[in-house]
């Protein structure tokens, strides 16, 4: 029985917030909290009678502390769940940490403005001493381990898919099939076609942000010691034939939890991220960024200030409209490679997800579906108290199996390959 104030009623909160209203007897009250209140009120009126889940809602501008704080005081939840976006991580930590409450989210932190002076300055040190030039890092939140621990609270990072489960299933593998795990690939595959010639799955801005950024993976040298290897975007290649899904070509990202995994995972050699594009999607991204579309830098338009990618994103379909008419599947996981009883092993977790079964059953597209449901577990295991550790964590760092016997109950079953494909 606990209290969860929600943040956020997009297209991934939507599908946290159904699935929360399926398990009443952990999230026994929610508030649905965002700027247009009339958004949460809509969803909230949908879900009341078929939930034994108490629900209000409330208007709330996350981008400042304060008004947060005030929610919260208002409210008393047991667990701040930020499924808004990255751009509020700090502010809603920052509140969370004011008002002694557990907090959550499903991305890192970046900025909204990245030509904010202060933000640069510690950002260009970062890009020069760490290797890596995308916007998003978690130096920003591990700074706020110390202050998480001393006040006794959990702080759970990046609990969507991936990030999130492809933790999960680190953590699972080095827990129940490695001794130890040298090479990590992830691959995030979406077989699914919405029928437009461009449109993003998630959040515009973030989505367009994260992809257009240079790749790079975690390599150790010949004496053993790991770093960055950062890449041009877009320019490592591989085709990977997915189970249920087929032939699709994908690339290496930067991705964030990399960067935890480099930390946790004892003794990782390599890990890198995949994402598959269709050639469409690849052309009209260059194109937009190309005339400067993807600018974050405001400029003056008949008068107004307009920022490029946010009027995009006004252009762009709503990612939340998109399951209708999104056919075809996902399917994302990890491949490792390492050692059994002395003896070189190969592995491969993953989840293979229908984009118009989640639509049946919570009108959703799958990648929402699979961010929106381990945002719900992971909460869920913070509720019930099983990875309760004080301080800021992600999610290798907490125990897989409980979080992925949930996934699994809740619509993310895992499958096994002991015999995968490698990429080269
Ligand atoms: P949407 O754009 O669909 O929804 C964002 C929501 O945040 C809206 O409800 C918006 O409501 C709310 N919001 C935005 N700004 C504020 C603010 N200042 N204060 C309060 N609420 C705010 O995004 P998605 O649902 O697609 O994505 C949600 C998050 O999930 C993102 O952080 C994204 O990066 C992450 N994600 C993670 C994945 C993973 O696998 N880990 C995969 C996909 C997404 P309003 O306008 O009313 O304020």
């Amino acid at each position: 029985m606990a209290r969860a104030l929600i943040i956020g009623c997009g297209a991934v909160a939507t599908v946290a917030i159904k699935k929360c209203c399926t398990c009443s007897e952990v999230f026994s009250e929610i508030c649905i909290a965002s700027r247009h209140r009339e958004n949460c009120e809509k969803l909230a009126q949908e879900l009341r009678p078929n939930t034994k889940t108490v629900i209000t809602t409330a208007a709330v501008d996350a981008d400042k502390a304060e008004n947060v704080v005030k929610l919260i005081k208002e409210y008393k939840p047991d667990l701040v769940m930020n499924i808004a976006l990255p751009y509020q991580d700090l502010a809603i930590m920052d509140a969370c940490l004011e008002c002694g409450v557990n907090y959550m989210d499903t991305a890192n932190y970046e900025p909204e403005n990245i030509d904010d002076p202060e933000w640069r300055k510690v950002y260009d040190k970062r890009c020069k001493e760490q290797g890596f030039s995308a916007y998003f890092d978690y130096s920003w939140q591990w700074a706020y381990k110390e202050k998480f621990e001393k006040a006794g609270l959990t702080a759970l990072l990046g609990s969507g898919f991936d990030p999130g489960v492809s933790q999960a299933y680190c953590a699972y593998a080095l827990k129940h099939q490695f001794d130890t795990i040298e090479e990590i690939d992830i691959l995030d595959c979406n077989g699914g076609d919405h029928g437009y010639k461009f449109a993003t799955n998630f959040n515009p801005e973030i989505n367009l942000r994260e992809v257009s950024a240079p790749g790079s993976y975690w390599d150790t040298d010949a004496n053993g010691k790991g770093h960055w290897v950062e890449i041009p975007a877009m320019s490592i290649k591989r085709e990977y034939v997915f189970d249920e899904v087929g032939k699709k070509d994908m690339y290496l990202l930067h991705h964030e939890e990399i960067e935890s995994l480099a930390q946790n995972i004892p003794g990782v050699k390599r890990i890198r991220f995949f994402m598959t594009f269709g050639q469409s999607y690849l052309d009209h991204m260059r194109c937009l960024e190309d005339v400067g579309m993807l600018s974050t830098q405001p400029i003056k338009f008949q008068g107004q200030e307009i920022v490029p990618i946010q009027f995009l994103k006004a252009l762009l379909p709503d990612p939340a409209s998109l399951g209708p008419r999104t056919v075809g599947k996902t399917n994302i996981g990890c491949i490792f490679k390492g050692t059994k009883d002395g003896k070189p092993k190969t592995y491969y977790l993953y989840n293979v997800c229908d984009h118009q079964e989640c639509y049946k059953e919570l009108g959703s597209q799958a990648i929402a579906y699979t961010t929106g449901v381990p945002a719900m577990c992971g909460a869920m295991m913070v509720l019930t108290g099983k990875w309760n550790k004080p301080g800021v964590h992600t999610v290798e760092e907490f125990d897989p199996d409980p979080f992925m016997e949930a996934l699994t109950k809740y619509g993310l079953p895992w499958k096994e390959n002991f015999n995968p494909v490698l990429v080269d």
